[in-house]
């Protein structure tokens, strides 16, 4: 069965993600291609090694280690299928494939827009590392408009940088009117696109540059980092394979073997784990110990419109504002007391999570206290929903009215 990736764009998700990059009958027979390892790569002649671009930067050129192998192609090629674009490069972690487009795109001298609620980490390497080498950064509020944007750009603006929705605070962003004022402007779209994972395209929206930390849903047990930078053309390829192998980034073939097998059952977990994490949601929505959620999917959800124009469906990760009358004490207590959700950070495994996010969350262009409350993230896992309702009801029990 070859892998004709434009025969299959036409099939469901899960019927994609069940047959992109298999080996067909070339591993042995065996469903599953193996883990290649590997530094040098052997040439029969001096003159096939002549030959090759050593930068291999083209197609699945097999060249030296650091430009990847079989498990890293079929593994680039699988998530490039999945966010609908041309060509992915695989990094070591999900900020590292925030790093690298950022670095890839902006030098001294140029000017970054980044939302707001952007991930706490990509905030850290634009105010140290960026602001160091002399990339001046402007956060901007993530719910702005295309007349509000256009304000903010300047000659030197090159990149808008995008993450829909925001991080801890759940805001939607207009990415194809933002994109339109940012192309007008000659700057790049780059998204951090995590949370939308495949129902959000990136590509039919105006976004340049997508960024998965495919940690999450993709490799989704919890047990592998890992991060993508997908594009959809040559140029943009170049630059950002350019920044990326430069650097020196490189992914573990067996950590990228582990995503493929994630990869396979992502379609039935983020069905299973939309509609758990919505009733969970739904149920908050309901209890008097709640000033509000935020969840995207939510019709009570400021953006809520902007979910139904651009998203297909929602992952299970989502925050709840608690009334003001509690403390972060209580609620800090409240979540100790749980027994089935795990307090961490990440998210996008089996098992369910609860962190308390207030006093975590950094803002300068917008301010957290608009949230009204005390704040818990909660990610759903596969548990079932009634036992993790339960185990939630004793947990607002303990708080009292
Ligand atoms: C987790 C996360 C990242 C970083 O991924 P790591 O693999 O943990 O480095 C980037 N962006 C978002 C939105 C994330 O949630």
């Amino acid at each position: 069965m070859p892998d004709d990736l434009h025969a299959k764009s036409s099939k469901g998700f899960g019927t994609r993600v069940t047959h992109v990059s298999r080996p067909g009958t070339r591993s042995h027979g065996f469903v599953n291609g193996p883990v290649y390892r590997g530094s040098t790569v052997l040439y029969p002649s001096c003159e096939a090694r002549g030959s090759i671009n050593a930068a291999g930067f083209e197609k699945h050129a097999l060249t030296y280690g650091t430009s990847g192998g079989p498990t890293h192609f079929a593994l680039e090629d699988a998530i490039a299928e999945v966010e609908g674009g041309t060509r992915t490069l695989i990094v070591g972690t999900g900020l590292a494939a925030c790093a690298v487009p950022l670095l890839a795109y902006l030098k001294a001298g140029d000017h970054c827009l980044i939302p707001d609620a952007a991930y706490g980490p990509t905030r850290r390497l634009a105010d140290g590392l960026m602001a160091g080498w002399g990339i001046e950064t402007t956060y901007y509020d993530p719910t702005i408009d295309a007349e509000g944007l256009r304000a903010l750009m300047r000659p030197n603006t090159k990149v808008l940088y995008t993450e829909s929705p925001g991080s801890h605070t759940f805001e939607l962003q207009d990415i194809p009117a933002l994109a339109e004022v940012a192309h007008a402007a000659g700057a790049k779209v780059l998204m951090d696109n995590t949370w939308g994972i495949h129902h959000f395209q990136p590509f039919r929206h105006g976004v340049d540059v997508s960024i998965q930390a495919l940690t999450k849903y993709v490799g989704g047990h919890s047990d592998v980092l890992l991060g993508s930078v997908t594009v959809n053309n040559e140029e943009d390829w170049h630059t950002v394979a350019r920044a990326g192998r430069f650097m020196g980034h490189y992914a573990s073939p067996d950590d990228c073997w582990l995503a493929l097998r994630g990869l396979r059952t992502m379609a039935v977990r983020l069905k299973h784990q939309e509609a758990a994490g919505l009733e969970v949601a739904r149920w908050f929505e309901g209890r008097p110990e709640v000033l509000r959620v935020l969840h995207p999917a939510l019709p009570s959800h400021p953006q809520h419109a902007l979910f139904r124009r651009d998203f297909t469906g929602a992952c299970s990760l989502f925050g709840v504002v608690f009334q003001p009358r509690y403390t972060q004490r209580q609620l800090d207590a409240m979540v100790d007391g749980l027994k089935l959700f795990g307090i961490g950070a990440s998210w996008g495994g089996f098992e369910s999570l609860a962190l308390p996010t207030t006093g975590y969350i950094t803002r300068t262009a917008t301010s957290t206290e608009l949230l009204g409350g005390p704040t818990v993230r909660f990610h759903i896992g596969l548990e079932d929903t009634a036992d993790l309702i339960a185990d939630l009801e004793a947990g607002l029990a303990s708080l009292g009215r």
